[in-house]
């Protein structure tokens, strides 16, 4: 398959022809047009199959497209929470990199760092926002993040995250969000705890084993 024959927008392949990503791997051609028809989905998948790119382009597209991204009303739009620092600052890399020809904006927030810069990018105004879990909690109590116009909310690395101890940060993270919204949830493994939570966060999810 080729990346034209997804239904993606010009500007995202343009993105995809100068980063010389020839063809979509396995996971961006089941997951790219479920996430684009708003669906909630689980996906197994282990990283370096190109999961990141496979929610990311989706939620781009979308959020592009939409008319307060245009007048420059930044809130939080797209929420990924990530289980380390390190996958958080790639996956706000990767962000940046395909919403190139768009103005959104997109921050990484994560802890092992004072809060004030990350505060002040916030108060901005960011579009895509990736956050560990512990530091969304720090900066949500301090009031810093808006949830409220929320649309789709990434789980990624659900297994990692669960054996880090964080399930019940990340119940409270979903709490925090608007009922209605997209979920979509990544997972190395389906172990039964990742079930059981996908279970009690996903609205009949579609499901994608790669
Ligand atoms: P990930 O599984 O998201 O960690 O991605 C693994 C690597 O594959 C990243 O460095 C991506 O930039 C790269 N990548 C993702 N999708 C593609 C693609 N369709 N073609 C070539 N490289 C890709």
């Amino acid at each position: 398959m080729q990346f034209s024959e997804l239904p993606l927008s010009k500007s995202i392949l343009k993105v995809l022809t100068e980063e010389r990503y020839h063809r979509p791997t396995l996971v961006q051609e089941k997951v790219i047009p479920l996430v684009l028809e708003n669906k909630d989905v689980i996906v197994a998948a282990q990283t370096g199959t190109g999961k990141t790119a496979a929610f990311a382009l989706p939620i781009i597209q979308q959020l592009a497209k939409e008319p307060d991204s245009e007048k420059g009303e930044k809130k939080i739009k797209a929420l990924i929470v990530s289980p380390t620092r390190e996958l958080a600052i790639q996956i706000e890399e990767n962000f940046k990199t395909y919403s190139k020809y768009t103005n959104l904006r997109t921050t990484a927030v994560y802890g092992g760092m004072s809060t004030k810069p990350q505060k002040d990018v916030l108060t901005k105004g960011v579009d895509i926002l990736i956050a560990t879990p512990g530091r969304f909690i720090d900066l949500h109590k301090q009031g810093s993040i808006d949830l409220h116009l929320l649309k789709t909310f990434v789980l990624d690395e659900a297994d990692l995250m669960l054996d880090m101890g964080f399930i019940q940060d990340v119940r409270k993270i979903e709490e925090l969000c608007p009922r209605k919204k997209q979920t979509l949830l990544f997972s190395a493994t389906m172990p039964e705890k990742v079930n059981d939570l996908a279970k009690s966060m996903l609205r009949n999810p579609e499901k994608v084993n790669i």
